[in-house]
């Protein structure tokens, strides 16, 4: 059970081949022994890794699988013997303004294809996405921009201000993010499981959890969601005293 999920959550694909699990259960009838994961950054990897990745699923075992990408065991033999890594400064010119981004990880070279896939932990973050405060005309923003808790949290706190904003992807066919203030206190939040900017984890009564993160929904009774929508009504933390 705990290995189905840890597999849904990279993607239940080979990263390099894109050979899915589904394909090696319908195929042979098991994927055991068929599916790695590889560390980015070995130094990263955790010492006590072939205990945590046993266990039932927890935090520090989603943590851990960030550290990593999921490849069919040819692939991960492959991206060893080949044994390239590399970084890239990303850079991004748009409007006026420059975005850059550092992409480390390593390099899979098809030379029949002429080409270089890179393979890394980490999220490309050069995309456009649109967005909308109060009444505003959209505007552009870029993936990186979005990248921290602070952006987050002043957006939020802008909501008493300007009553609502939106999130769109590039193409503005959807709505990635939505919060509209609904009293002086609280605000709603809808946001689609795959928009993985917003990332957090609950607890039920019983200490029970469930994470929100990398565009995926995901419980400890083995429950996960990659698409819809979350529905939350929010209280505004609250405002310190001076
Ligand atoms: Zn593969
Ligand atoms: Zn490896």
């Amino acid at each position: 059970m705990s290995k189905e999920i840890q597999l849904k959550y990279k993607g239940n694909k080979c990263a390099a081949c894109g050979l899915s699990v589904s394909d090696m259960l319908a195929r042979w009838g098991t994927f055991r022994r068929m599916t790695e994961f590889h560390h980015i950054d070995e130094k990263k990897k955790a010492k006590n890794y072939n205990a945590l990745i046993q266990r039932k699923i927890c935090t520090e075992q989603l943590n851990e699988l960030d550290k990593c990408i999921l490849l069919c065991s040819q692939c991960h033999k492959l991206i060893h013997a080949q044994n390239i890594k590399a970084c890239l400064d990303l850079k991004l010119e748009y409007e006026g303004n420059i975005y850059t981004q550092k992409i480390s990880g390593w390099i899979i070279m098809d030379l029949l294809e002429k080409r270089m896939s890179l393979f890394s932990d980490q999220r490309f973050l050069l995309n456009f996405y649109r967005i909308s405060i109060g009444d505003e005309k959209a505007k552009v923003i870029v993936g990186i921009e979005m990248d921290s808790g602070e952006f987050f949290s002043n957006l939020f706190k802008g909501l008493r201000e300007y009553n609502k904003f939106e999130i769109r992807d590039d193409k503005n066919t959807k709505v990635l993010m939505k919060a509209t203030l609904l009293g002086s206190n609280e605000f709603e939040l809808k946001q689609a499981v795959e928009f993985p900017f917003l990332e957090y984890e609950l607890s039920n009564k019983d200490g029970a959890k469930l994470w929100v993160r990398n565009g995926k929904v995901l419980d400890e009774s083995g429950r996960f969601i990659a698409q819809g929508t979350i529905t939350s009504i929010n209280e505004f933390a609250p405002i310190d005293a001076e």
